[in-house]
């Protein structure tokens, strides 16, 4: 790569990271989603350690630090992301016990066997769900439990808009059933699975959108890369709205039982 390249590449990081950190969280979810799905998990003390993978500026990682009593560690490929992170952590008095640092999910640097317990939302498609269920597990003691949500077809049959949308955006979207059964060929035991609340994409994540919009097409304007992020986060909403019963997020909550 030359450093033009490299120039113009990191120039959409920080215009990506700009947009995505004026939102609480950067993929759909909500507190109640989050804690609904950690009522799942049992065997957690102070003493345990948990890893949030693609944490992004944290929204999640938050609750669950507010939930759990253990250690967190969690990871995202943007440094500014990290930034924030940390910050809020401190906010919140949380650091002693929650630490953002910067790495990639497909390069994760924990001890093998170490982990209690793996939390990644709205972030695991970026390794494939079934390769970072595979390559994750090897991170996790006997008995420790991964919770993962991904975005899933809800009915054996879709409207062709919506599956060329999605084939395009992320070829290895497929049904629950399909999901379950990755979870168990890459060694864990299906505990929970449920499909998050329309409201977790709507009021947590489209709708804050529409002002942060507006300013950041202000801030930015004539930037081509601007505009294309907010048209695409727009079309993508327009979907949602339109095929919100075909498709959605789902936590896929498994166990390391062997
Ligand atoms: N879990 C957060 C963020 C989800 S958005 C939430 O639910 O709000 C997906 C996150 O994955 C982004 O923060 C992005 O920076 C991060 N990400 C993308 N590729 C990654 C990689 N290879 N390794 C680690 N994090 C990655």
């Amino acid at each position: 790569m030359n450093n033009e390249n490299k120039s113009i590449h990191e120039f959409d990081f920080s215009l990506i990271c700009e947009y995505y950190s004026g939102i609480h969280r950067q993929g759909p979810g909500s507190e109640h989603a989050t804690i609904n799905a950690l009522g799942f998990i049992e065997n957690l003390d102070k003493n345990s350690l948990i890893a949030d993978i693609g944490c992004g500026t944290g929204g999640q990682t938050m609750v669950l630090a507010q939930n759990t009593e253990g250690f967190i560690t969690a990871v995202d490929l943007f440094p500014d992301f990290i930034e924030i992170f940390n910050q809020n952590a401190s906010k919140l008095r949380l650091n002693d016990r929650v630490k953002g640092l910067v790495g990639s999910m497909d390069n994760l640097a924990f001890e093998i066997g170490t982990l209690d317990l793996i939390w990644s939302e709205g972030a695991i498609y970026n390794i494939g769900f079934e390769k970072g269920l595979n390559e994750w597990r090897k991170f996790l003691k006997t008995n420790g439990y991964i919770a993962v949500t991904e975005v899933s077809w809800l009915t054996e049959n879709r409207p062709k808009e919506i599956e060329d949308f999605w084939i395009e955006a992320y070829p290895e979207i497929d049904l629950v059933s399909k999901k379950i059964s990755q979870m168990e060929k890459a060694g864990y035991s299906p505990t929970a699975s449920f499909v998050l609340p329309e409201q977790c994409w709507t009021k947590n994540f489209y709708e804050p959108q529409v002002e942060l919009q507006k300013e950041f097409l202000n801030k930015h304007s004539g930037n081509k890369t601007a505009e294309e992020l907010v048209a695409n986060q727009q079309h993508e909403a327009i979907m949602y709205r339109k095929y919100k019963e075909f498709y959605g997020y789902v936590f896929y909550i498994g166990k390391k039982v062997y």
